[in-house]
């Protein structure tokens, strides 16, 4: 085993319940998954894992996570997920198999480079549906981009629509905005004479409609990332309880403490700014024993909102590349080299997995 800190410690056998349990569950609604692993750094171990389980593409936001999937060996289709830039478009058709998009200005220089590479590639055209992030605002001009692609660029197929909610906007999914969706696919249906392969509902925030039997038929598909990398958001965030098939802990962080000495509480001289700017404000608890662990927010972001495994630890602040951890109500007695834990927040693992630098081991079968 790795023995480099800090590390990533990933439950391969956690992350496959999960996986199966979504996409089992989607199943039985007549919905399929897209994987989406963005919010794990596209670690190519978990996207293979997620498409062993079932996902009928991968997705993510980045072209050089699919890149390095396809150099794993990983099978697609592939799936990008942000719109592409301009500047994205003459890799796009050779690496992703799908796309989703919301200008027709890019959807012709897309069309144009498929023809100049003499490749097909689907698309699935957005809306937005309040949430306020990508997508068409006005539904006829959508509906008419939708039947220029299927008419007039011979190189891009549409394969569907979709819709992405709760990211920007924080917008609940709901029978009646996903009825929305579906009734988008059914005009551009009627105006192109086919049937839409995909009707894509959104992402993890779409999937309590399924948990709870309440999606619309006609969504036949959703993006699923950050409640299957971490099943944390809907049971604890969203407060739903009875989601327990769903396990959390799939990752967890561990780091080396460097240093354990009793120290006041607030600090001793004149303050100014910390090291990102702030003004912080310090509670007088005196005399602590505090641990400093061997990473900081350079590793994770925010460190304030770790989740500590260890029994008594709190944590009380850090900078770049230290953590400091209050630890006088401990149980267990830390000594310099101790090695603690932290459950992550989808912020704290987009962070993590992001660095080069982090060491990242899979424990479970
Ligand atoms: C990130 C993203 C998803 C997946 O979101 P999760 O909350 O991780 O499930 C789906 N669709 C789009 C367009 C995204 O950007």
């Amino acid at each position: 085993m790795d023995r480099k800190y800090p590390r990533l410690v990933i439950r391969r056998d956690k992350l496959r319940n999960n996986f199966t349990q979504i996409i089992t569950r989607c199943a039985a609604s007549g919905v399929s998954v897209a994987g989406v692993v963005k919010g794990a750094g596209g670690l190519p171990e978990i996207a293979r894992l997620y498409k062993e389980c079932g996902a009928e593409q991968l997705a993510t936001s980045r072209l050089e996570q699919i890149e390095r999937w396809r150099g794993a060996g990983i099978e697609g289709p592939f799936m990008l997920l942000r719109v592409p830039g301009m500047s994205e478009l003459a890799e796009l058709p050779r690496l992703a198999d799908y796309s989703l998009h919301s200008d027709l200005a890019t959807l012709d220089a897309l069309n144009s480079a498929c023809a100049e590479q003499g490749v097909t590639h689907r698309v699935i055209v957005m809306a937005d549906l309040g949430d306020l992030r990508e997508g068409f605002w006005d539904k006829t001009e959508m509906v008419e981009v939708c039947c220029h692609v299927e008419q007039g660029l011979d190189h891009l197929h549409l394969a569907g629509v979709g819709v992405n909610l709760g990211c920007y906007g924080a917008v609940k999914p709901t029978p009646e905005n996903m009825g929305q969706l579906v009734d988008i696919a059914r005009a551009v249906e009627a105006r192109i004479g086919r049937r839409l392969e995909i009707v894509s509902g959104g992402a993890t925030s779409s999937f309590p409609l399924v948990h709870s039997g309440a999606m619309p038929e006609g969504i036949n598909h959703l993006r699923i990332g950050e409640t299957a990398l971490l099943a944390k958001d809907l049971q604890v965030d969203w407060g739903i309880s009875d989601m327990d098939y769903l396990l959390r802990g799939t990752m967890r962080l561990e780091a080396e403490i460097i240093e354990l000495r009793k120290k006041p509480t607030h600090p001793v001289g004149e303050t100014v700014i910390d090291a990102f700017g702030n003004r912080p404000t310090f509670v007088d608890r005196g005399m602590r024993l505090r641990a400093l662990a061997a990473f900081g927010r350079a590793d994770v972001g925010q460190v304030e909102t770790l989740l500590c495994r260890e029994p008594g630890m709190t944590v009380i602040g850090g900078s770049s590349d230290h953590c400091i951890l209050d630890v006088e109500d401990c149980p267990r007695a830390l000594r310099v080299g101790d090695v603690v834990s932290f459950d992550l927040s989808y912020s704290h693992m987009l962070y993590a997995t992001g660095r080069t630098d982090m060491a990242v081991v899979f424990t479970g079968a």
